[in-house]
């Protein structure tokens, strides 16, 4: 047994030694990929489920990595967090998205970009004028920017938070809640937030219609979005009940693999056409 037991004991030193260093390796990689142009962002159509147009996007990352492939972002984001790679990365989608709006605008498709920002990010003291900087380069009208934002971004520094969104908003950028039902304290930090979507977080979204609990959820949500005067958007909406009951119960906006998966621009073009054709 004792003999066993050491040997346990070893592989899982071993195992605890392989994970830093293949977590290290990882924030190598990662400090390289700017540079070496490993990353580009799709583009997930956003619907508007009364009058079924499409009337934006949110931008998501991706991260094609030389020898090992697509890695995640569920998996690079939070290191990119930890270490403050985070920064310049988020500064490269917004940049990046921004560019993209720009070139969709001039070729007649003024789309409005929602883009994921980091509770890192908002941390940063230039980060607002760092945004609107950005839009200013671009020639992007703000009210054409969506900054999704999720509930732990206003826990560590709420008042800090707060100023800073409401000097974003005062601008014409809409800000969204991501999400959303899956954090703490929602209710508090509504009140004082500028905050125009909920984002209903599609876990609650995949049983919708098989788990009872889900579907009290969704409503909730979808209620609270209109009582506090909130656009409430579905992510995650993958079948066509599910489309039909968010719409049914005045959940406004959705995106989901039911309308489109996240596409690269060019494909993204083509289904806006195709989609607004039907
Ligand atoms: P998120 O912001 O909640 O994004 C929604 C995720 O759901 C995306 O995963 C999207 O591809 C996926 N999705 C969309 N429709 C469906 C559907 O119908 N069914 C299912 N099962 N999934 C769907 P993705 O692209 O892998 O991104 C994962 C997370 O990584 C994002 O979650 C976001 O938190 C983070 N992320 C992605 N891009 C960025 C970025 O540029 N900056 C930051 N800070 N975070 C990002
Ligand atoms: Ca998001
Ligand atoms: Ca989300
Ligand atoms: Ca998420």
């Amino acid at each position: 047994a004792k003999q066993n037991g050491h040997n346990h004991f070893q592989f899982y030193v071993a195992s605890i030694d392989q994970e830093i260093r293949e977590r290290k390796q990882l924030e190598k990689d990662l400090s390289n990929a700017l540079a070496n142009h490993e990353f580009h962002l799709v583009y997930q159509p956003q619907i508007n489920l009364e009058t079924k147009r499409i009337i934006g996007a949110e931008a998501l990352l991706r991260w094609e990595h030389p020898e090992r492939g697509m890695i995640p972002p569920d998996h690079f984001i939070p290191v990119a967090e930890s270490n403050g790679a985070i920064v310049e990365i988020g500064q490269w989608v917004l940049d990046q998205a921004c560019w993209q709006a720009a070139r969709w605008a001039s070729e007649g498709s003024p789309l409005r970009i929602a883009v994921n920002l980091s509770a890192v990010q908002l941390r940063q003291e230039s980060i607002v004028d760092d945004i609107l900087n950005t839009l200013k380069r671009h020639n992007i009208p703000a009210g054409r920017l969506e900054l999704e934002v999720t509930e732990t971004s206003f826990m560590t520094n709420l008042s800090d938070a707060v100023a800073k969104l409401h000097r974003l908003h005062r601008a014409g950028i809409s800000i969204a809640v991501d999400d959303f039902g899956t954090g703490y304290s929602s209710l508090t930090y509504l009140k004082q937030m500028p905050v125009q979507h909920l984002k209903i977080d599609k876990q609650f979204i995949r049983d919708l219609l098989v788990n009872e609990e889900d579907t009290r959820i969704a409503n909730t949500i979808i209620d609270l979005g209109k009582s506090l005067n909130l656009t409430v958007v579905a992510e995650g909406v993958e079948t066509a009940e599910q489309e039909y009951y968010l719409s049914q119960r005045g959940c406004k906006l959705a995106q989901g693999y039911f309308f489109s998966k996240p596409l690269p621009p060019k494909e993204f073009e083509t289904f806006v056409h195709t989609f607004h054709a039907r």
